[in-house]
């Protein structure tokens, strides 16, 4: 339903907390953040309000220079902490926030778990980041793009790797999804809303299309891996 996606210097828990809230409005019966901490990948989810997350991180605070949140309104899988976004897959390197829906995901799903991944979710969006870890091959951008070649449906799609934290890939598919550029910090949200507070400069991704994000550079690409050139627009309305 709601995607936010941070990577730069500021406090990643509080931008994604924020923009999720800026959500809200949209309706939502769980959420959840990843965010890459020294310790690695983390993830915090909970079903209900955001105020249950935030109860969650209150103890036990998420600190890094990158992450992912979703508030999510359920599809496939009911709602409950386990199928609450962001998915892992079982090495726990790779997460995915996911708007929409993978209309094939009970073949590729039966194809992942013959080839031994280990589910730990009903949802349709789970089979993305065990893709992902599947074709991973030292390049999330190309891994990314592979996945998406076995993938039916809409998707908006926030992918954060342990092994590139630097790296912050986002993709557009018959789902929403526009990429806010600041200085030294960037930007992904479902809605302008979402990262208004933080910077009014966005790009506004189309279908088939793809962006990567680091601290200091936003590189627009087709789902084919086109280099796409883009005017930025300027937003001068508040939220
Ligand atoms: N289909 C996904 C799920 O049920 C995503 C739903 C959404 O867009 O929030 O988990």
């Amino acid at each position: 339903c709601g995607i936010v996606g941070y990577i730069g210097n500021k406090n990643t828990q509080e931008v994604l907390i924020d923009g999720l809230k800026k959500l809200e409005y949209r309706g939502y019966d769980s959420a959840g953040i990843a965010v890459f901490t020294d310790k690695g990948l983390q993830v915090a989810k909970s079903v209900g309000r955001l105020a249950n997350l935030e109860e969650k991180l209150g103890g036990a605070p998420l600190v890094g220079s990158a992450g992912i949140g979703h508030t999510r309104w359920a599809t496939h899988g009911k709602p409950s902490d386990e199928n609450s976004h962001p998915h892992l897959d079982e090495s726990e390197k790779f997460s995915v926030v996911h708007n929409g829906i993978i209309e094939n995901y009970m073949e590729l799903k039966d194809e992942l778990i013959k080839e031994g991944h280990k589910f730990l979710s009903e949802t349709d969006t789970e089979v993305i980041s065990h893709l992902v870890a599947r074709e991973y091959d030292g390049d999330i951008v190309k891994a990314v793009q592979k996945a998406i070649t076995h993938m039916r449906g809409a998707f908006a799609l926030g992918v954060l790797t342990e092994y590139e934290p630097e790296k912050l890939v986002a993709v557009r598919q018959a789902s929403p999804l526009i990429i806010g550029v600041g200085e030294d910090e960037n930007f992904i949200g479902s809605d302008i809303p979402a990262i208004l507070k933080y910077t009014r400069n966005i790009y506004i991704l189309n279908d088939g299309e793809m962006a990567v994000l680091t601290k200091d550079a936003v590189e627009l690409m087709t789902i084919e891996g086109n280099f796409i050139s883009r005017e930025m627009i300027h937003v001068d309305w508040d939220a």
